[in-house]
Formats: C-alpha cells, structure tokens, sequence
C-alpha cells in the first residue's frame, strides 16, 4: 500500500504490506467517512484511534502495547498499520508506552520538544521522534492535524482537531480549563471527544486531599461536567453531531453523571458517547 505519511518537512516511505485481515468494514467506509474509536481514556491511560481515507493515526500512549492491539482488535484494526501516534502532554497517562509502540509496532512518535524533555517515566530508546510546536498544523497525506495549545498543567499541552475532506473531529481532554476559543473552537467541530472529568459535588465531597482537588478543579486540571455541558450548550445551532465524554476520573466521577450533565443541557436526543476507561468504544464516525 502507498505509504500516506508526509509531514511538515518532507515525504517519508513507510512500506507495508498490505493487511488482508484488515476489516471488511474498514474497506467498506475506507474512503467514506472518518472513523474513531477510544482504545482507553483516563487517567489510567490514554489512546484514540482515528482512521481517514489512507490514514490511520494513535493519539497518545497510555496503555500497553498489548492493550492496545487488543482494544483494536474488537473493531478488526492493526497497530502495525497506523501510521503514526501523536503525543498531546507529558503526563504519563498519555506518553508511558510511546516508546513501546515504537519497538513493537514500528510506529513514528509526533510529540513537541517540550513535551519529550518533560516526560519522567522511562520511554527507552526512541530512535523516530517527529518534533511539533502547539499551533502547528502536520499534514498525513489528506488529513490535516492541528495541535492546539491548552492551558493544561505540562509542557506545551496541546488538545487535537482531526481534519479530512471537509470534516473535523476534536481530541479535548486535559484541557485546564474553558479557556478563550475553546468554544469556538467546539462550534468548528462535527463530533469531539470532549474531558468531563468530574462531578464537583463528588470532587468535594470525596476522599481527595484539598490541594489535589485544587489542582483538578484549577486552571491547569481538568474540565468538569458542568463545564463541559456548558461548553456544549454553548454552541447552540453549532454544536458538534455527536460527542463522546472523555477522561472521567473513576474516584470522582461516574459515566452516567457525565452523561446525564450534557443531557440536561442540550436534550436527551442529543448523540452522547461514552470514551471508557477500561474498555474499547463503539466505533463511530464524522
Ligand atoms: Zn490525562
Ligand atoms: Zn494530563
């Protein structure tokens, strides 16, 4: 299969044989629609998977190699045909295994400078580093991918807008908080995941020492799911066709608080998927 990797700087060939067990359905809607599952999101470990036209693209690293291949299977996906992970922080929920996807699958790793400098767990030989800025847009064949800058707590932080064929999907979790353009930026999009990390009330009242429930509830933590309600409420007519509630913290949040908060704002018609912390999604489409 022609190779579809071409970054900000030149082409590069990424030969692969050509995959007959690839999905049946993959092939179908291979030039149709954008597909997204979430392999895993929360802080026990991050990774999207987004699949347009010839491209295959992993968002961050945080579960295990053998985790992800697994989640993968249950919609008949490949590691070893993505094309690349992009890495959007530091945090280890989002950066562990990038390395392992590199030895085992072979994958190229996107990540900003920063980001690697800060990174403090043990990655192991790196040998394929594609360094970004926040703000940089990298080019995979016909997708474009913009990375944009949040005000999370790490270095050069940076949430994802998918874009292919006239159609965008945002990747919006470990975002700080409703920052200026985050709304704007919601109305652009036609499906997002989007963080509803954590019920205040749970926050409050739950087990957590007062400066990390802070730090959570701070400029530099998490989005909660009155936030992301209000966030989506906020787009009137433009809201996004579907979102998917995103890094919800198992000790200070339950799906169906997440759920029920968007609900509550914008109807219960409205399309609300749920991005698990312990299982693949459905597969959905932009
Ligand atoms: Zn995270
Ligand atoms: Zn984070």
């Amino acid at each position: 299969m022609r190779s579809p990797v071409i970054t900000r700087h030149s082409a590069l060939e990424r030969d692969r044989p050509d995959k007959p067990a690839r999905a049946f359905f993959g092939r179908l809607c291979y030039h149709l629609r954008m597909i997204t599952f979430s392999l895993q999101s929360g802080s026990n470990g991050n990774a999207i998977y987004v699949e347009a036209g010839d491209v295959r693209l992993v968002f961050d690293a945080g579960i295990t190699g053998a985790a992800a291949q697994r989640r993968m299977d249950v919609h008949g996906r490949d590691m070893r045909d993505v094309n690349a992970v992009l890495i959007s922080h530091n945090h280890t929920d989002h950066v562990r295994y990038a390395g392992v996807y590199q030895r085992k699958f072979g994958l190229p790793i996107y990540a900003s400078k920063e980001t690697m400098a800060a990174v403090w767990c043990n990655l192991g030989t790196l040998s394929d580093v594609r360094h970004f800025q926040s703000g940089d847009v990298l080019t995979f064949d016909s997708v474009k991918v913009h990375t944009i800058r949040t005000p999370h707590d790490a270095q050069d932080s940076v949430a994802f807008v998918v874009e292919w064929e006239g159609k965008r999907l945002g990747i919006l979790t470990d975002l700080g908080h409703p920052f200026d353009g985050l709304q704007t930026l919601i109305e652009s999009l036609d499906a997002a995941y989007l963080e509803a990390n954590y019920d205040p009330h749970m926050l409050e009242t739950g087990g957590y020492p007062r400066d990390l429930q802070a730090r959570i509830r701070g400029d530099g933590g998490h989005i909660s799911n009155d936030e992301a309600a209000e966030l989506t409420r906020g787009c009137g007519q433009n809201r996004p066709k579907w979102i998917a509630v995103s890094h919800i913290s198992d000790d200070n949040n339950r799906p169906a608080l997440a759920i029920g908060a968007q609900h509550e704002a914008v109807g219960k018609d409205y399309p609300v998927y749920h991005a698990s912390r312990y299982q693949t999604s459905e597969l959905l489409t932009v």
